[in-house]
């Protein structure tokens, strides 16, 4: 029997390294579903090639060209966002990797979940921004959320066979990004081409400047705070520049575990597809002599303030995470157009955070809500 695979966003960095895992193990998995936003063309081309029973195209100005590229196959095309959520309500697929980027995963996943389907999680925004609740479905419907972000992958690996043996805390690992040493007055003349040079990842436009910035530690502490079921402070973030320790668990004797590999999605998803097994690959093995040394070093919160801004935000918790996200989605999106520097995404975020309502226990509504009107708010300080 092959594990039928719903790839929520299959152009992407995740989405194509998971289907490389897909063709390299074609006797265990089949790609079911393939979604997409606005890339039409290699859309089209997986689809050919994986030959999946349904294909979406969020963005539905695509779809004539997807409809009439697929009309020799039984290949089923549908566009549109709603049509994500529809998708993720069949029956006719085993596992979602949700690997869309950003808000825009949140309500498919939410709905694979409530259709209880195990979820392999690469879209942090999800839990980001809306993670009681989404833990809250994944348990009332009984299925697994397993992580793909490769230290919560590493944290999850490491407490496999501990039952309820209690964390003390957990440390996430962090490359440090390319600007890693870097002070202020280098980092307000970087541009994006500079940005999305990540020294060990090669990842998707928006994780990359994240990492850049440290936000992507600041997500990831509290994607972990969901997923683990922590305190705030039993998250520790250490940089780590040669990203090969992916995270460590500390125990309350003191012991603790690391998973460790060289850096490389596919390892992560393929290890969240073929859950709870683990299945021969080829890919390269590290060898303890390069790098000979592995070293370790806070993060430098002074200089990249979206770190402590996301902090401040999982100590706050309520709407501030949802709030956070959005500012920095916003950010981000105006920084890859060359629409504000470096510098200033922090600036945009922590004004939206000051500015929009706090709610301690919101709803999903005010989940949305708190999202849209973050989002209005910062970009309008973009059009100032
Ligand atoms: P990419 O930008 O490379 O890919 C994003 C995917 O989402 C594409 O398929 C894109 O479609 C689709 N998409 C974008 N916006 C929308 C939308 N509004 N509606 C529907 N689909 C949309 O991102 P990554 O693969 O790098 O990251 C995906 C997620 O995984 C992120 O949440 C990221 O934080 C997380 N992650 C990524 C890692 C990595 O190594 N890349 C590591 C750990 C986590 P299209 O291309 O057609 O526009």
């Amino acid at each position: 029997m092959t594990k039928r695979i719903a790839i929520f966003g299959s152009t992407g960095s995740i989405g194509t390294q998971a289907l490389q895992v897909i063709a390299a193990n074609a006797d265990k998995f089949t790609a079911e579903i393939l979604t997409a936003h606005t890339n039409e063309t290699l859309l089209i081309k997986q689809a050919l090639q994986f030959n999946p029973n349904i294909v979406v195209i969020a963005d539905d100005s695509k779809y004539a060209k997807v409809k009439e590229a697929l009309a020799g196959t039984p290949i089923k095309v549908f566009a549109g966002e709603k049509a994500l959520e529809e998708v993720a309500a069949m029956n006719c697929y085993d596992l979602m990797l949700a690997a869309i980027v950003g808000y825009a995963g949140l309500k498919p996943t939410l709905q694979a979940l409530d259709n209880g389907k195990p979820v392999a999680l690469a879209n942090k925004e999800t839990l980001v921004v809306a993670g009681d609740i989404v833990m809250q479905k994944a348990l009332e419907k009984k299925v697994p959320l397993i992580p793909v972000d490769s230290e919560h992958s590493a944290i999850f690996q490491c407490l496999v066979g501990e039952g309820r043996n209690k964390i003390e805390k957990i440390i996430l690992t962090a490359s440090g990004g390319p600007f890693l040493g870097k002070k202020p007055n280098f980092l307000v003349n970087v541009k994006r081409d500079h940005a999305l040079q990540h020294p060990n990842w090669s990842m998707g436009a928006k994780i990359s400047v994240d990492s850049a910035t440290l936000m992507n530690k600041g997500l990831e502490m509290i994607e972990a705070k969901w997923l683990f079921n922590l305190q705030p402070d039993q998250i520790q973030v250490l940089v780590h520049p040669q990203s090969i320790i992916h995270s460590l668990v500390q125990f309350e004797d003191g012991s603790m575990k690391a998973q460790m590999g060289l850096p490389d999605m596919k390892l992560p998803i393929q290890y969240a597809l073929a859950f709870p097994h683990r299945i021969p690959n080829d890919f390269p093995r590290y060898d303890f002599k390069k790098p000979a040394t592995l070293t370790f070093e806070d993060p430098d919160m002074k200089t990249f303030r979206n770190l402590s801004l996301a902090i401040n935000a999982l100590y706050k918790g309520g709407n501030m995470p949802c709030i956070l996200n959005a500012a920095n989605e916003i950010a981000v999106f105006a920084f890859l157009r060359n629409r504000i520097g470096f510098l200033d995404m922090t600036d945009l975020v922590e004004r939206t955070m000051d500015k929009i309502q706090f709610i301690a226990n919101p709803t999903l509504e005010q989940y949305y809500e708190s999202d849209g009107e973050a989002r209005n708010f910062a970009a309008s300080l973009i059009q100032m």
